[in-house]
């Protein structure tokens, strides 16, 4: 069952986390669990030795059993409360390590693109949050059923029959609060798209990225309108189950409301007519609104920790996710290229909906050339690109490293010799410094290296004269511990100064054996791009190459250039075969040379 190996894990978690202050915080429970029931019995001892000749030794002896419960029961749940804190913290912060661990994990983009796995992801972390919770509902069912258990006793000995219809009156409460708790879950895991987009359209329109196009198209009230509509749509599912909830409630209310009156009826009689004494009167006014209390409270938490084992169960299947790419029975490391790399009829589309990226791509980069691709927005080069670094597997076909397929290699093997700059590089809140070191990170404290990157990407001066040098934050959004103080320390780059720095990160793997760029250029000035071409050929050297460029002039010294087409290879050859082969590449060119010549000089 779902919820009793989720119930297996979360206790496991809670465990490893912190078995001691787990043991202590039970402990604890059981105490505090016990003291209402002692404190009823002492009473109805003391009431009884009063309606009796009372000898003042067996009082005062019960005055002081009382007093020291009381001293309990008041101090006994602010400890148990820390513990509690302590405990929730502890668990919190092994499942949050193990769940971003699992994430980290999934070595492909696929499951990061799928909104399912977004909304279990989110849910997962709610439920790492809420985990102690379970805990604390186990330990207040400990404490519940342990209080009544003990009324329960002492019922039992004033009326049977009572204590039958106490325990009766209980099971159409487990019933509903069971159900509501499953509701509850269903709820959450249904509106969970809704929330997703809620919360989009806040980031929108409470961020810096679309702040510009937000202002000058006057979108902001129709995207706030989308917000609150999400919001409204979750508001009325969850105005549905708490009306149903409200309504449930009230029954069970009443309900309980009615056999503990019948009972008091019941018990007065009994003491007029001296079946009882007033002593136990008093023991069974406690015993039926403690088990009652008693009862209410571990059903309803019960049924919480019902819903939180729900939510765990999201934690779950994120952790215990199977790998999503196959990884290969026997893994092994790929060596230095020594032939080339091969594109054997690549197939590939991003699922079974999306249509065909590409269609049969048969590509051959030779070990040190310098291979260029070139083709439309859309035509599929960043695609091949990632099949190249494995973010997903060709649906068919093969792509081999020195004729082996690369899904036999261990991908993080595969990838430690690949650098690249992405089309969509990223632009991290972070220093200069830890922004090109991200390339490597055994680079960190390497100044020199750092240097020398930043230099070929043509950015080095620029990071020399920030106000920190090199550890200047490229942003305004947090400040380093040493700059809480001073607000004015970080500084916003240019598109193109980004750019370079992306680009330096790459030269920072620049031993790799294959290099790829994606539109390295794209932000750069025709002249900067220019030189930074220049740049990067001189530095090539014999390393293997892929540079996508829109820009025909930058990849007109290739040693091949490939123009892809639909998701098909249409023509490939060096610049002069290609020319004179008067097709796409040569109308192209023509196009963007004539273009080049209109520039005012
Ligand atoms: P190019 O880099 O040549 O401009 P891409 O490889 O980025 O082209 O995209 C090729 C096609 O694949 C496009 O039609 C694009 O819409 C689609 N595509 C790209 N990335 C994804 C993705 N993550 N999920 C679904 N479709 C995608
Ligand atoms: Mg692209």
């Amino acid at each position: 069952m779902a919820r009793t190996r989720a119930l297996r894990h979360l206790v496991a978690l809670v465990w490893q986390a912190a078995p001691l202050v787990a043991c202590g915080y039970l402990g604890l429970a059981l105490l505090v669990g016990l003291a209402p029931v002692a404190v009823a019995w002492l009473t109805k001892l003391a009431i009884d030795e009063l309606v009796g000749d009372a000898a003042l030794g067996v009082l005062l002896g019960l005055a002081a059993a009382l007093a020291v419960l009381g001293l309990a029961v008041a101090v006994l749940p602010h400890w148990s409360d820390y513990l509690r804190a302590n405990l929730a913290r502890a668990v919190g912060l092994r499942g949050l390590d193990r769940l971003f661990a699992a994430v980290e994990r999934f070595v492909g983009l696929a499951r990061f693109e799928d909104p399912t796995f977004q909304d279990r992801l989110r849910l997962a972390q709610q439920a790492t949050g809420m985990s102690p919770q379970v805990v604390d509902g186990g330990q207040q069912i400990v404490r519940g059923a342990l209080t009544v258990l003990g009324f329960l006793g002492s019922l039992v000995v004033l009326s049977p029959v009572m204590t039958g219809v106490v325990l009766l009156a209980a099971i159409p409460t487990l019933i509903a609060e069971r159900s509501l708790a499953r509701q509850r879950a269903g709820l959450m895991w249904q509106i969970g798209p809704t929330e997703r987009r809620e919360i989009f359209y806040a980031q929108l329109l409470g961020g810096i990225e679309a702040a510009k196009e937000i202002r000058l198209f006057g979108i902001g009230g129709w995207l706030r309108g989308r917000m609150l509509a999400e919001r409204r749509a979750a508001n009325a599912a969850r105005r549905v189950l708490d009306r149903r909830n409200a309504r449930i409630q009230s029954g069970l209310a009443a309900l309980a409301a009615l056999v503990a009156g019948g009972g008091l009826g019941w018990a007065l009689l009994a003491v007029r007519s001296n079946q009882l004494t007033v002593g136990d009167l008093s023991m069974f006014v406690a015993a039926v609104a403690g088990v009652q209390a008693g009862l209410a409270n571990v059903v309803s938490q019960y049924a919480n920790v019902h819903h939180h084992l729900l939510l765990f169960s999201h934690y779950l299947e994120v952790v215990t996710a199977p790998p999503d790419l196959p990884e290969p029975a026997s893994r092994r490391d790929p060596v230095a290229l020594r032939s080339g790399i091969e594109f054997r009829d690549v197939w590939f589309r991003y699922s079974d909906e999306h249509p065909w990226v590409l269609r049969g791509v048969n590509l051959r980069i030779p070990r040190g050339a310098a291979l260029a691709l070139v083709g439309r927005n859309g035509a599929g080069k960043s695609t091949l690109v990632k099949l190249l670094c494995r973010f997903y597997d060709p649906t068919a076909g093969s792509i081999t490293w020195d004729g082996v397929d690369i899904r036999e290699f261990s991908v993080a093997e595969l990838r430690a010799r690949i650098g690249a700059v992405f089309q969509d590089y990223v632009q991290y809140d972070l220093t200069a410094r830890e922004n090109i070191a991200v390339g490597d990170l055994n680079a960190l404290d390497d100044d020199a290296r750092l240097a020398d990157a930043a230099r070929l990407a043509g950015i080095h001066e620029t990071l020399e004269n920030l106000p920190r040098g090199y550890d200047t934050l490229l942003t305004r959004m947090f400040f380093s511990e040493a700059d809480k103080a001073d607000s004015t320390t970080g500084v916003v780059l240019s598109g193109g100064q980004w750019q370079r720095l992306a680009l330096a990160r790459a030269f920072l793997r620049d031993r790799r054996d294959l290099m790829i760029l994606d539109e390295p250029s794209a932000g750069l000035d025709a002249e900067a791009e220019h030189e930074l071409h220049t740049q990067i050929v001189r530095h090539r050297g014999d390393q293997t190459s892929v540079l996508i460029s829109h820009r025909l002039a930058a990849v007109r010294d290739a040693d091949l250039i490939v123009v892809l087409d639909e998701g098909t290879v249409v023509e490939s050859g060096d610049h002069a075969t290609l020319m004179s082969q008067d097709g796409q590449y040569a109308r192209l060119f023509g196009l963007q040379a004539a273009g080049y010549q209109l520039e005012p000089t």
